[in-house]
């Protein structure tokens, strides 16, 4: 009999309940112990949920108060040393200590998980660092469920996936701790086993990715230890197909391997021939998604497998941790039933893999299975998803639609001509401060105690006052504020046909953390103008400038769940065609720059590194096809908020915006090392304020980094801005650090700087601002 097992469920519970518990508790309104039983009461409530739905294999210590990653630090006694004490359990407070950080300790670094939006705590290593077993979470839960009378498979992230995605501090290869941590490990599997845990789940996602020899090696290590040890390994692989590494794992002593055949459907058919009597976990059902399985396809599948391998010796499951996926659709009351039909949150999700497992192991499920066709049959071909004059807009996009009309030294004559800025133009990335005015606007109007019209009234004042601003402080190129954006891919999304929203559809992003992602469920039609009366009221109250202001077609698919009946990238372009209509309106409404914003290209690069360039040219030319509608005096911007440029900076040059604004600021202009070797050829505006704090940067340090960013850049082509966009932060500080922002660009063309420290030149051979400037 194969069994329905799951990797790992949604820990916040369809409410946020653990998101309300663990703020309380930051705020001093919930004490650890209330803390502790609202986290059990969650626990206890997934774990029963996963019992009823027919759920055999279900995991624990999936659970967690903020990151798996670090509790996985936390267990192995990883703490630095800023954290203090580093003997006995980890406490709660240096448990989100290391999380958040303190006055006197910085947070540990936070970055993405695999392809994800979920965001892991990155452990830091040095060398000769020592382990111990500092926290017993992953027993304490398996008992905690036992107690409930469930019989559960604890997770636990493997040490070659943990060690691979840590930072080493001081130099250290992180690979060498392996054999340090291993004994952890091995405690760790051996309590369980006396407790009387019979499996234990292994993610080592690590194996999708392309390893080196190190990580082969350290993979076949750890195994073996665990083979010595404990209870029976079922080792997850996820978020891709295992491809080169596959006789690795194949080869490896474990007793299971789990495969994600969403991502890598292939995969299986080879597994089923050669695991011989290992266990193999058939990972049918999207964890990373909204749609609906299609259960008839996904059954040939399994019973392919089960067919060559043996039902008893295969298990049903979701890709990967239901993570990632909102928790119940039976929540959104809003949502019509046609649309429903064609999806599946985290609990319905383990509903298909039930269906799915009792139909492999011979079971009546016809009625399940009929309903399932039939919504399949419907998505195929509803008019609400298939837009037939969308399709053949795509499909007739030329080459040339993706160039603009001259080459950048043309359009950089063409618009320095029309636009008639200063030397190093100041400017900012968007939005202005979302005050509580603004937000509770924004909710009155949603509740319907502010009518349009009123509501209107009071975004047109904010958008006024805050034009008003920037002309006092001396901006050259405004921005009229995005009071009216909630988010940056909502707002456009909301105007859109083919998006859907959620009213909790919510999803972990960090700690307590959550974000709702839209859902492009059919083809992408902007049905009117989304953002010109905007731009054009306020470029009407100034002369100067106003940017126009879009979100671009690879960050708007990156932060949605996107359809899965196409290829992401067709996808993409019909977001594009959509964009580039709202840039082309802009333009005919006199708009004479616009910004595109891409915050997430580089996020979306595939796992795998054959698969990049693929990817980036798609991307790249989404983003061609948005922007390529204008004319030669139209200024066309795009802003990434990321400093990792080294890998993609061909792709970033393609992209051929006028003008790109990056995050410099906190790694002191570092990054423009990468665009200065590469010699970027169109205009730059590095971040010299770090928007992330409330600190504001004095006129001198500005100047220094923009002397920097000079002897790397030729100065005609510098801009001043800030690193990102200001709607985090409050208006003292934002215009306290504008004023010194717009001081330090006129410092910088009043050429009477003294030279700059021999060391803040070295290596680039070109001239420094103070030299050259009036350019
Ligand atoms: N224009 C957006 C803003 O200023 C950009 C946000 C972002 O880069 N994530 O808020
Ligand atoms: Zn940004």
């Amino acid at each position: 009999m194969a069994l329905a097992a799951n990797l790992g469920f949604p820990r916040i519970g369809a409410h946020r309940e653990l998101k309300a518990a663990v703020e309380a508790h930051w705020a001093g309104r919930l004490d650890a112990p209330g803390l502790a039983a609202e986290a059990a009461r969650l626990r206890a409530a997934h774990w029963q949920m996963q019992r009823d739905a027919g759920i055999a294999v279900i995991p624990s210590n999936d659970f967690s108060l903020y990151d798996q990653m670090l509790d996985t630090t936390a267990m192995l006694g990883a703490v630095p040393a800023r954290f203090g004490a580093v003997e006995g359990e980890v406490t709660l407070a240096q448990y989100f200590a290391m999380a958040r950080g303190t006055a006197d300790a910085p947070a540990m670094e936070m970055t993405k998980w695999f392809d994800t939006n979920y965001h892991y705590i990155v452990p830091e290593f040095t060398a000769g660092q020592t382990f111990r077993l500092a926290s017993h979470k992953v027993v304490e839960e398996f008992r905690e469920a036992r107690a409930l009378g469930i019989h559960t498979r604890p997770v636990l992230i493997g040490p070659v996936t943990w060690l691979s995605l840590g930072k080493s501090k001081d130099g250290v290869a992180p690979l060498s701790l392996l054999e340090a941590i291993l004994p952890v490990y091995a405690a760790v599997l051996c309590a369980l086993q006396s407790e009387g845990a019979d499996w234990v789940q292994i993610d080592e996602p690590i194996l999708v990715t392309d390893l080196t020899d190190e990580q082969r090696l350290a993979l076949r290590k750890a195994c073996a230890i665990f083979a010595a040890t404990g209870p029976k390994v079922m080792l997850a692989s996820y978020f891709g197909a295992l491809d080169d590494n596959l006789d690795l794992a194949l080869s490896l002593p474990v007793a299971g391997l789990h495969l994600d055949l969403v991502r890598a459907p292939g995969q299986a058919a080879q597994i089923a021939r050669r695991a011989g009597d290992k266990v193999i976990s058939l990972g049918l059902i999207d964890g990373r998604n909204v749609w609906r399985a299609d259960l008839a396809e996904a059954l040939q599948t399994a019973g392919a497998a089960a067919a060559a391998h043996g039902a008893d010796r295969v298990q049903v499951a979701p890709s990967c941790s239901l993570l990632h996926v909102p928790v119940d659709l039976e929540g959104e009351a809003e949502l019509d039933a046609e649309l429903k039909s064609w999806l599946a949150f985290a609990r319905q999700k383990l509903a298909e893999v039930v269906t799915l497992t009792r139909a492999l192991n011979g079971e009546d499920v016809g009625a399940e299975l009929a309903i399932n066709a039939a919504a399949a049959a419907a998505r195929r071909t509803s008019h609400r998803i298939h837009d037939p004059a969308v399709k053949a807009r795509a499909a007739a996009v030329t080459p040339a639609d993706l160039r603009r009309r001259s080459a950048y030294p043309q359009r950089h004559a063409a618009q320095a001509a029309r636009l008639n800025l200063p030397a190093f133009p100041t400017t900012t990335i968007g939005s202005f401060p979302q005050t509580a005015e603004v937000r509770r606007a924004r909710a009155d109007h949603r509740k319907g105690l502010l009518s349009d019209a009123d509501y209107t009234a009071f975004l047109r004042a904010e958008t006024g006052a805050c034009i008003r601003r920037q002309e006092a402080l001396g901006l050259d190129m405004l921005v009229h504020g995005e009071f009216e954006r909630n988010d940056m891919v909502e707002y456009f999304g909301e105007q859109l046909s083919g998006y859907a929203f959620t009213r909790l559809g919510w999803v972990q992003s960090y700690g307590s953390r959550c974000v709702k992602p839209p859902m492009v469920f059919g083809d992408v039609r902007r049905p009117t103008a989304m953002t010109v009366d905007w731009a054009v009221h306020a470029q009407s109250l100034t002369d100067r400038p106003v940017k126009g202001m879009l979100t671009g077609p690879v960050t708007m698919l990156q932060w949605s769940f996107v359809r899965d009946d196409q290829p992401r990238a067709e996808t993409c372009r019909q977001i594009a065609l959509a964009i580039r209509d709202e840039v082309a309106d802009l333009e005919a409404a006199g708009i004479r720059a616009i910004q595109i914003d891409e915050p997430a290209i580089r996020e979306g690069l595939p796992l795998r590194r054959a698969d990049r360039d693929g990817y980036l040219q798609w991307a790249v030319k989404a983003f061609r096809l948005a922007a390529s509608p204008v004319r030669d005096d139209t200024q066309i911007h795009t802003h990434m908020c990321y400093s990792e440029f080294n890998d993609i900076m061909p792709s970033i040059a393609a992209m051929d915006a006028d003008v790109i604004s990056i995050e410099t600021s906190r790694s002191d202009m570092e990054l423009l090392g990468v665009f200065g070797d590469f010699a970027y050829p169109n205009e730059i505006g590095p971040g010299v304020w770090d928007i992330h704090s409330p600190r504001v940067p004095s006129e001198a340090e500005m100047v220094t980094l923009l002397r920097k960013a000079a002897s790397v850049i030729p100065v005609e082509r510098l801009w001043v801005n800030p690193d990102c966009g200001l709607k985090t932060r409050a208006w003292p500080e934002t215009e306290a650090a504008l004023a010194n922002l717009v001081a330090a660009a006129r410092a910088m063309r009043s050429g009477t700087l003294s030279p700059l420290p021999v060391e803040a030149e070295a290596g680039t051979g070109r001239p420094a601002a103070a030299a050259c400037c009036g350019a």
